[in-house]
């Protein structure tokens, strides 16, 4: 998958890898605030690990990992004190640079008119900690749909211009891990202006970290380093191919393009319906789902009125909803919408697939439906028509 690049430099000059220990990642942290960032990372939050403001290592979730499954997401105690020690949680970066509800305008009335409310400041420029491989492609591909065409989201320009980035070497997956699957992970390889890889034993706790822009090359220069030895770069190869040797689950994606856009008809579809609780959360924990809606509210007195943007999803009965009824009036059919859109029609309308293989919606759906399940289970019986089994 070759996803959108990002905006900002994308190549950094040859660098050597370097090591940073605890300290010197707190100095990372110290850095990125003294230079105006928002800096943003993984905490613990009721019962799992969410994104969240982060000043201290302390706060990341030091010693814990995840053990996901179909409808499942555990937090567990690991042996060590890892700081990256997991997969992925609920939230993605989407939540920051695409957030759940948007004030898009805000008007008071008064004698001869109304007033608008002045646009708000330009934010603080994020910095990420910890953005996954999987992650990177996800941003890359809402940059793409928010930024590449010819209408640009001003709200999501303004949240991703000078964000920074620091990525993770991912040292373990979960069990509804399939970026490997998706060519997403979980090594990062673009996209990023520092990467990490987290270095754990009985003999070392350290970050190998290379600059992937000249913005994280220089930071870095600021940093208290130490050189990588060699065996230092062996081991952080080590711990991608060990993550990438143990995803979750596989999807096979040759011919899933048009095998799905075959098999608009096929019974699996019905047989997921019946499960489907049409409930949304596959599309709210996803990084890539980008719909939203309108509303409009005004108060009692009709003095305020404002517009909000917030975050919709194909499997409301409302959100295809045009004058007489919603087109999509069925569980199938709005499953089948999803499903279809993120494996194959995102394909022809944005030129990558819409799933990096994070496996949130595999953890997060309350009756465990799987899509890489249902991908397989329609490859094994595809219809023979031009319509699959219409
Ligand atoms: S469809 Fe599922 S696995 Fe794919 S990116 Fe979205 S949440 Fe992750
Ligand atoms: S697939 Fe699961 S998470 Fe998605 S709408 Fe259906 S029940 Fe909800």
């Amino acid at each position: 998958m070759q996803p959108t690049a990002p905006p900002g430099p994308q190549t950094a000059p040859p660098v050597s890898p370097a090591l940073l220990d605890r300290a010197g990642l707190q100095a990372l942290l110290d850095a990125l605030a003294a230079r105006g960032f928002d800096v943003v990372g993984p905490t613990l939050s009721d019962g799992a690990i969410v994104y969240d403001r982060i000043a201290r290592i302390e706060a990341l979730p030091v010693g814990w990992t995840d053990r996901q499954d179909a409808g499942r997401y555990r937090l567990q105690r690991r042996a060590d004190a890892a700081l990256f020690g997991y997969a992925v949680g609920p939230q993605s970066w989407k939540r920051f640079l695409h957030p759940p509800e948007e004030l898009l305008w805000r008007a008071r009335r008064q004698a001869d008119g109304f007033t608008t409310a002045p646009a708000p400041p330009p934010p603080a420029p994020f910095a990420f900690i910890g953005v996954r491989a999987c992650e990177l492609h996800a941003i890359a591909i809402q940059d793409r749909v928010f930024l590449g065409g010819a209408h640009q989201d001003p709200g999501y320009a303004a949240r991703r211009q000078g964000a920074f980035l620091v990525a993770l070497n991912c040292g373990t997956a979960a069990g509804t891990c399939f970026c490997a699957s998706m060519g997403t992970g979980p090594r990062a390889e673009t996209g990023f202006d520092l990467v990490l890889t987290e270095l754990i034993d009985a003999n070392r706790h350290d970050f190998l970290v290379v600059p992937g822009s000249d913005a994280g090359a220089a930071l870095l220069a600021a940093l208290p380093t130490r050189p990588a030895e060699p065996e230092a770069v062996a081991a952080a190869e080590a711990v991608v191919a060990h993550t990438a040797a143990s995803m979750g689950r596989q999807l096979d994606t040759v011919g899933l393009k048009e095998l799905l856009q075959a098999n608009p008809e096929h019974p699996r579809w019905d047989e997921v319906a019946a499960r489907c609780l049409a409930c949304a959360n596959c599309t709210m924990v996803c990084p890539t789902c980008f719909c939203t809606s309108v509303a409009d509210h005004t108060d009692l007195a009709g003095i305020e009125a404002e517009r909000v943007k917030r975050w919709d999803s194909c499997f409301t009965a409302d959100f295809s909803y045009i004058h007489g009824g919603s087109v999509r009036a069925s569980g199938k059919s709005r499953y089948r919408q999803w499903m279809t859109h993120k494996l194959a029609h995102w394909i022809d309308q944005f030129g990558t697939s819409g799933c990096v293989g994070c496996g949130r919606c595999i953890a997060w759906c309350p009756v465990g439906i799987d899509i890489t399940a249902e991908a397989a289970a329609i490859r094994a019986t595809p219809g023979k028509g031009p319509h699959g089994n219409a």
